[in-house]
């Protein structure tokens, strides 16, 4: 049992960033894990997090979505959680997939507000509308996740709209995401690199962060802020570019990914390059045999992407909009060219790459649940 359950929690762990450009929606974890109401079960639990990623993984039709979790300190210490829980959400925390606040305040809006992402939050919030209009203006910013017959479904809330809508980022957010940030607190998980390091400042997570996938800061009286160490921000130059590519497979979008100017990124049946996109657990006995481990590789040039056939069998590009066969172009191994707004790459019949916001999902949809690993598991669950 202890076995499933970590199980549970690793598949979790994959799900929650800090990631303006792979977070879907945002949620207060101290919230989330009191959904008592979900399963009946114990006050607290981590495992609620999981039931209600899953809800959002149904709404939004699209497998492995992201949360942007805003965490209060107390949850790390908190006795209604298992010593074993505990100790992930520190993990999480030490390694910037969460953010750690003293006092949340109302963070999770601002960053809501900054990253133009819907709430998932049973508050509210009615001393917060004058200064965070959209909560009323814009139907699904904030859905109330709520106990339903297969798991957590959402319900209008605040604005209406019982669907989780995302909307734009603020032009703040636009611009505090156009330039890279530096805390000057050594080993900060979030904004890292900063300081003399010591001894250990390479095992946190922020010491090896993509400066691309850093949140987005805290502005406390105009001034960009560390949120969690509430010391004002360096401004450490440009952010490089990102473009968000997503993985369809089979019609329905498996992943996302950030590729950024930094540095290219490797999809196949098993990459072995660093950060490569392993598409192996999505495939059928042809497809494995067809997509060689290392397939296609992306690279993003003054703004293009780039698409290189790594394989040995070949790729082909699938313009906007084509439907037939006839109309694929092919990509012979070592040929490379530049994916077009609409474009697919296809690795193989039914194996596509693209820009996310181009990739709309086919139906009906049954998202692999991150609850998958521990069928017994919830039955266990104490009922009241
Ligand atoms: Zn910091």
């Amino acid at each position: 049992m202890r076995f499933e359950i970590s199980k549970v929690l690793d598949a979790i762990e994959g799900r929650v960033c800090t990631d303006p450009s792979l977070a879907r929606a945002v949620i207060d974890l101290a919230e989330v894990i009191r959904y008592q109401d979900i399963d009946g079960g114990r006050p607290a639990s981590l495992l609620r997090l999981g039931m209600v990623i899953d809800a959002l993984s149904r709404e939004l039709e699209e497998d492995s979505v992201q949360v942007y979790a805003v965490v209060h300190r107390a949850l790390l210490s908190d006795a209604d959680l298992t010593s074993n829980e505990r100790m992930v959400v520190r993990r999480w925390a030490d390694d910037g997939l969460v953010e750690v606040l003293d006092n949340p305040g109302d963070r999770m809006l601002e960053v809501a507000d900054l990253l133009g992402l819907p709430v998932l939050s049973r508050v509210r919030f009615d001393g917060l509308r004058g200064r965070f209009p959209w909560l009323v203006e814009q139907p699904g910013r904030v859905v109330a996740p709520v106990p339903g017959a297969g798991g957590p479904v959402f319900i209008a809330h605040v604005g209406g709209g019982h669907s989780p809508v995302a909307g734009k980022r603020s032009p703040t957010g636009a611009k505090l995401l156009a330039r890279q940030w530096r805390c000057p607190e050594s080993g900060c998980a979030l904004f890292g690199g900063g300081g003399g390091g010591g001894a250990f400042a390479d095992l946190a997570g922020g010491a090896d962060r993509s400066p691309a996938a850093q949140p987005p800061p805290a502005l406390r009286n105009g001034v960009p802020t560390c949120p969690r160490h509430g010391v004002r921000l360096g401004d450490a130059g440009p952010r490089p570019r990102t473009e968000v590519l997503a993985v369809r497979v089979g019609g329905l979008v498996r992943r996302r990914f950030v590729l950024s100017e930094e540095q290219p990124i490797v999809a196949g049946r098993a990459p072995e390059q660093d950060g490569g996109i392993m598409l192996g657990q999505w495939l059928n006995d042809e497809a494995r045999r067809w997509i060689s481990r290392g397939h296609v590789r992306f690279e993003l040039r003054v703004g293009e992407v780039i698409v290189t056939d790594v394989s040995t069998n070949g790729s082909g590009i699938r313009p906007a909009g084509s439907m037939t066969e006839s109309e694929r172009i092919p990509l012979a191994p070592q040929q490379s060219r530049v994916l077009g707004e609409n474009d697919m790459v296809e690795l193989y019949p039914g194996v596509q790459i693209g820009r996310a916001e181009e990739l709309p999902t086919g139906a009906p949809f049954t998202p692999t649940s991150v609850m998958a690993e521990a069928p017994t598991m919830a039955m266990r669950l104490p009922r009241p």
